[in-house]
């Protein structure tokens, strides 16, 4: 396999800017909630769903798109139900 050279980088990134972030971003409830109470693990939501490879695969924009409406705020990116003490 190819060394990745700093062009082919630039490529990948260049690429993935294209495919676009999530319209969703500053509106979704998930992240409108849980951003700063969980910031390391909705950096890695963010960067893998929002604004990744997995967005179509993001199981709250795969719900809209099925009933036409958000799942509750505390399901994350991955489908997973979160669950906060207190
Ligand atoms: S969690 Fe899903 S719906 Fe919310 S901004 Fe990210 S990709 Fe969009």
């Amino acid at each position: 396999m190819a060394k990745p050279t700093r062009r082919s980088i630039g490529t990948a990134k260049l690429q993935q800017k294209e495919k676009g972030e999530c319209p969703y971003l500053n509106t979704c409830a998930f992240m409108v909630k849980y951003r700063e109470l969980m910031e390391i693990y909705c950096m890695s939501m963010e960067r893998v769903y929002c604004k990744g490879a997995k967005q179509q695969q993001c199981a709250r924009l795969r719900e809209k798109s099925r009933f036409g409406r958000f799942p509750s705020e505390d399901i994350s990116p991955s489908g997973d139900k979160i669950t906060t003490k207190g």
